[in-house]
């Protein structure tokens, strides 16, 4: 008998990022974002958290070894459109990332400097910031830091809206092509502001504030679908302002499940 086989041709997206046993950030969110824009998830794991709505108990580091294999194994085999980074952890993991990412040449990278939680927990250590700052930055075709990682970067407060758009021109000159500063932390007018700078363009991207206190994965998702509209072939800047409106939508079907703070959804 005949045998069809069906085959399909899909963008392909990498993401290097830790686990969230809860399911709502990390490279749960990354490749449930993946799959709702039609672009195939690979992974490479960082670390491994143990986590639910109501807080993380744990978290343990792969091997940088075992980080590397991971890629090399999907990016010699599968390929890949566009690459994110997330949760890297120490400094180790990432200057073995920056190094492998330095060799492929990838020109559709997404870097979400995860330093800081949302609620202004610093996650990483000083020597961890300075190799993500002088190795992997330099790489990035978008940078995706938060209010707190955003002020870490560029040595200064953030207030206002004037505070984003100076620190934005000044984290631009660490060498990534483009800086997105997210407001979702901010509080009041500024709570749901981006502001966007590559060196020519700066731009104040503003969305709805969604009255959810559901927001756990938010930092993950939107430089997810950013990554999976560079896959698919969009500007870094049309990329990321659909990357915003996927990520209201993500907010308006919020997960309220646990005890604690629920992710956002991804089932709409
Ligand atoms: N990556 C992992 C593995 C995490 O556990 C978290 C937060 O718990 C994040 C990234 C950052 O999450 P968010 O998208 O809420 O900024």
């Amino acid at each position: 008998p005949r045998v069809s086989q069906p085959s399909v041709k899909i963008p392909v997206a990498l993401t290097i990022a830790g686990s969230d046993s809860g399911g709502g950030a990390g490279v749960q969110a990354d490749l449930r974002t993946f799959a709702f824009h039609c672009v195939h998830g690979t992974s490479a794991l960082t670390c491994i958290t143990a986590q639910n709505t109501l807080s993380v108990t744990r978290v343990d580091a792969l091997p940088p070894e075992s980080v590397i294999a991971q890629i090399d194994a999907v990016v010699n085999d599968i390929g890949a459109d566009a690459i994110k980074t997330g949760m890297l952890l120490n400094a180790e993991i990432m200057a073995v990332v920056a190094e492998r990412l330095q060799s492929y040449h990838c020109d559709r990278l997404v870097v979400d400097p995860v330093m800081v939680s949302r609620t202004g927990v610093c996650l990483i250590d000083d020597e961890a910031i300075a190799t993500l700052r002088d190795r992997l930055i330099p790489q990035a075709t978008v940078l995706t830091p938060n209010r707190y990682e955003a002020q870490i970067l560029a040595k200064q407060e953030i207030h206002t809206l004037d505070d984003m758009k100076a620190a934005a021109e000044t984290i631009f000159k660490l060498g990534s092509q483009a800086v997105l500063i997210k407001g979702g932390g901010m509080r009041g007018k500024l709570c749901g502001v981006d502001v966007w700078f590559d060196g020519e363009t700066l731009e104040v991207l503003r969305t709805e504030t969604v009255g959810t206190h559901h927001t756990h994965g938010t930092g993950c998702t939107i430089s997810a679908a950013m990554t999976a509209n560079l896959a698919l072939k969009q500007s870094p800047l049309e990329a990321t302002k659909q990357a915003k409106i996927y990520l209201t939508q993500a907010l308006h079907h919020a997960l309220a499940i646990g005890e604690g703070q629920g992710p956002v959804g991804h089932y709409f």
